[in-house]
């Protein structure tokens, strides 16, 4: 079912009988919409276990099963075929756990190539209070060449993106599954924003779909626009050491303190006080128009852009180290 919000077509996974019902599975001309109930019965299937709620340390390895069925899709760059399985997992991961799915489609088009079709995806937790929501963020694409590499020959393949687009997104997926077990007071939206990584070295096409849902933002009321903005990057690195990066120091020093509070008081001792690495990244163009936005990122990953970014270069304690900690300081905004 599909419905437009303002801008927005709100996505819902349908009950099996009410297909029945509506006679979808038998219809001889609905071979796509078929197909498209296929898969996302297959992505419902193949979600981490889910039975009861949760404590907080048996989400580590939920995080880390989310993480390889991530990667078993393969390369996700724009327009290939993982990243519309990607896209279909996380819509159906969204629609059991989030109270709403919201789908942001957009095209990027340079110079006279074909455009091509990205599409944000948002998963709304309405949240106990009116408050503004809090926005956490991630990339779920990843780089289409692998253009850290020393040999010019690699350069024309796309990466696996373990740690770089891999990882956000099954911290995200993960906290999908606990904010549905732990509703949150004030609203949560989850952002999985694509083209982040699409641009060549030196261009200005990053982070396409940030800047596409930040200038959807600048055209609503301030009212509407997210409380603050945390983006998560790179953070499955085994040696994870998360630095704070300049522009969130500059930008929203508060929410630095509010996670490395978090983080000394669980004993997380992955996360350093002290600045380090200026980063561009998904929370800029959020910074632009006057949001207070913060990375949590290790840009400290030899694998970066290369064909080694893969699973055994990242571990479950990382991931679940901020997990933990995104989910302790989160109360507390
Ligand atoms: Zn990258």
């Amino acid at each position: 079912m599909t419905g437009r919000v303002g801008g927005w077509s709100t996505y819902n996974i349908p009950s099996i009988p009410s297909l029945v019902r509506r006679g979808i599975f038998r219809s001889p001309f609905s071979a796509i919409l078929r197909r498209t109930v296929l898969v996302t019965l297959l992505m419902v299937s193949i979600l981490p276990g889910t039975a009861g709620a949760q404590d907080l340390p048996g989400y580590k390895p939920i995080l880390w099963e989310y993480l390889e069925t991530i990667c078993a899709f393969g390369p996700r760059p724009p327009g290939s075929h993982g990243h519309r399985m990607l896209q279909a997992y996380i819509k159906a991961v969204g629609g059991k756990y989030a109270d709403e799915v919201r789908e942001q489609p957009f095209t990027f088009q340079k110079g006279n190539n074909p455009p091509v079709s990205m599409m944000n995806i948002e998963l709304v937790f309405h949240g106990a209070s009116r408050k503004r929501p809090i926005l956490l963020g991630t990339h779920y694409d990843t780089r289409p060449f692998a253009d850290s590499e020393t040999d010019p020959y690699s350069w024309k393949f796309p990466i696996l993106g373990a740690n770089d687009g891999g990882s956000g997104t099954a911290v995200l997926l993960a906290l999908a599954q606990y904010l549905h077990a732990h509703p949150p007071v004030r609203p949560v939206r989850l952002v999985f924003f694509d083209g982040e990584d699409y641009g060549v070295k030196f261009s200005s096409d990053y982070f396409l779909g940030s800047k596409h849902y930040a200038a959807q933002l600048n055209k609503k009321d301030r009212g509407e626009w997210p409380y603050c903005v945390l983006i998560i990057d790179m953070v499955g690195d085994k040696e994870l050491e998360i630095a704070r990066e300049t522009y969130s120091h500059e930008n929203a020093s508060w929410l630095l303190k509010m996670i490395v509070e978090s983080a000394q008081k669980l004993k997380v001792t992955q996360f350093l006080t002290q600045p380090k690495h200026t980063v561009q990244d998904d929370h800029l163009p959020f910074i632009e128009i006057g949001v207070p936005a913060a990375l949590l990122i290790d840009f400290d990953y030899p694998y970066w852009h290369t064909l080694q970014d893969t699973l055994d270069k990242c571990s479950p304690e990382s991931l679940f180290a901020v997990f933990s900690v995104v989910v302790d300081a989160m109360k507390k905004i």
